[in-house]
């Protein structure tokens, strides 16, 4: 699982994607290693690469010829804090069609299911547990009820805390998609 990074003061995002595609490429053919690669959302802004789908698609594309198996993981607390209100039903939607459009879904290959506590747009990194942050259960539950979806895994990246508040996320989640 990769970030984009950002790209430097001087230079432009262009330019980033190109470096950016160029370093993964490199290490990727100069590694034994065949775990497969995802690329992930994040929380964006400033010069930080990959906070919009857009953004996203267009690391993915720099890096698909040379490295066909590439996918995507899309975390719901970073797409939050770039700006998809993915907390309703209507924006979790919004946001998966965009993903679809942009990405295609045959490239979606996880989920790091995340409740946040920063503000949307804000770009900020808080992930809280689930049931005491901004998304809650509406717009989680439309993307767990995707049929595209239901194969996926969801990874929980959960605030250090104790077991019982780990567990009471896993259930809040699992409840969501029984
Ligand atoms: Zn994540």
């Amino acid at each position: 699982m990769i970030h984009g990074g950002a790209y430097s003061v001087d230079s432009s995002l262009e330019t980033g994607v190109k470096l950016f595609a160029q370093s993964v490429i490199m290490a990727v053919e100069q590694s034994a290693c065949r775990t497969p690669l995802l690329l992930e959302n994040v929380p964006g802004g400033g010069r930080r690469m990959g906070g919009s789908l857009e953004d996203l698609a267009r690391l993915h594309d720099a890096l698909k010829p040379r490295l066909p198996a590439v996918g995507v993981c899309l975390d719901t607390a970073h797409a939050y804090a770039a700006g998809y209100d993915c907390s309703s039903v209507e924006g979790a939607l919004k946001f998966v069609s965009r993903a679809h459009r942009l990405l295609g879904f045959d490239s979606i290959k996880a989920f790091h299911l995340n409740d946040t506590r920063a503000l949307l747009s804000s770009h900020r990194e808080h992930h809280e547990h689930w049931g005491r942050g901004r998304l809650g259960s509406e717009g989680l539950k439309a993307l767990l009820d995707r049929e595209e979806f239901s194969s996926l895994p969801g990874i929980l990246e959960l605030p250090l805390g104790g077991r019982e508040d780990d567990r009471g996320s896993l259930e809040f989640v699992r409840r969501l998609s029984a």
